[in-house]
């Protein structure tokens, strides 16, 4: 079985191509960063013309990278949402034209269920398994109890765990996109250095916030010069701050499966945040006091990719899940909404 699978929800064109035997055959990121890099932030029309000028060769490269023509595949997936409609709509189109055309059977992939798959491509972890998905755009607890089975235990009820590092990266004239480089900066920092909040830190259930901790952020920096040594302290501080208050919420979370006497195999985390060292670092602890492994993709797939959504394709593939063409690109689509059912 090999399957080909394309991401084009955010600022990166993917493509990949996966066996049933968790080898990965192909895998080809065009990364729009330098487009996007003035003005801080992805530009959602931009992105969409940049998906669009650049899937017709990715597509191809993907092939050769394995060696294998459009015949040697078995099904086409393709991301058709949640994220930017625009790219979204350019890889979704790409997928249903390749398997029409080819007379492949093409699988509609939900993109937080390709992050939320990805351990057990590179893992072979089993369900069911505790989830943080911790992204750019997302920050979600999720208990994954099989394919197109996920449950929600607690979200962000206001910005993103990515964005938190993305916005401080900006404050601190660090540049985009802002977590490898707050990563980066914080290793000459001192964590202890500014006493920034941990927001929901001992709140009951497993909810996330961080837009309090951008704003306290943003207080400590007005009219601060900003010299190497600030900028480190403040970056080390800041990712102090959002490990201990993930680190809380996750050790919420094990609490509430153990109530409910739910066992899980692991603590998996994946999205572009769960390539951070020390966040990493604490969640590693937290699985250890629950006697679970952790386990997070390489960085390289942590991050969007196409490698991801074929993986996720594998996985439906074998489940006999397979889509009409009529399945629309969806710029929402909650987790819990990804039934094994399509
Ligand atoms: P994604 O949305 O999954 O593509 O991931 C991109 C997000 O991950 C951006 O907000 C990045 O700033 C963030 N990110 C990437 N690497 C790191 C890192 N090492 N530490 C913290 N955040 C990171
Ligand atoms: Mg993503």
């Amino acid at each position: 079985m090999l399957i080909l699978g394309l991401e084009t929800s955010c600022d990166d064109t993917g493509v990949g191509i996966v066996d049933a035997r968790r080898e990965i055959r192909a895998d080809i990121v065009a990364s729009q960063l330098a487009a996007h890099r003035p003005y801080g932030g992805v530009v959602p029309e931009i992105a969409a013309r940049a998906h669009l000028e650049v899937i017709e060769e990715v597509v191809p490269s993907a092939l050769q990278q394995a060696g294998i023509g459009f015949s040697d595949l078995s099904a086409i997936a393709a991301t058709t949402g949640p994220g930017l409609i625009g790219g979204v709509m350019v890889g979704a189109m790409m997928g249903k034209a390749i398997a029409a055309v080819r007379r492949l059977p093409f699988i509609s992939v939900n993109h937080l269920e390709a992050h939320a798959l990805t351990a057990r491509l590179t893992h072979d972890v089993a369900f069911p398994y505790l989830l943080l998905l911790a992204s750019g755009g997302h920050c979600q607890l999720l208990l994954v109890k099989g394919v197109g089975a996920y449950r929600l235990l607690g979200r962000t009820i206001d910005d993103a765990v990515g964005e938190c590092f993305d916005k401080c990266a900006k404050m601190l004239g660090l540049g985009y996109p802002g977590g490898p480089l707050i990563e980066q900066a914080a290793q000459k920092g001192t964590p202890k250095a500014f006493a920034l909040p941990r927001p929901m830190l001992g709140r009951k259930g497993c909810d996330f916030s961080f837009s309090g901790l951008k704003t306290a952020v943003r207080t400590l920096i007005a009219g601060r010069e900003l010299s190497p040594a600030f900028v480190a302290d403040m970056a080390a501080s800041l990712q102090a701050a959002i490990a201990d208050s993930i680190a809380d919420r996750a050790r919420h979370a094990f609490a509430l499966l153990e109530t409910e006497g739910v066992g899980v195999t692991a603590f998996v985390a994946g999205g572009g945040v769960a390539a951070n060292q020390t966040l990493c670092a604490r969640l590693t602890a937290i699985a250890s006091e629950n006697n679970v492994v952790f386990a997070a993709p390489a960085p390289r797939l942590c991050t969007d990719n196409g490698v991801m959504v074929a993986w996720a394709g594998v996985e439906r593939f074998r489940l006999g899940l397979v889509d009409g063409f009529d399945v629309p690109a969806r710029p929402r689509w909650p987790l819990e909404e990804t039934g094994a059912v399509s």
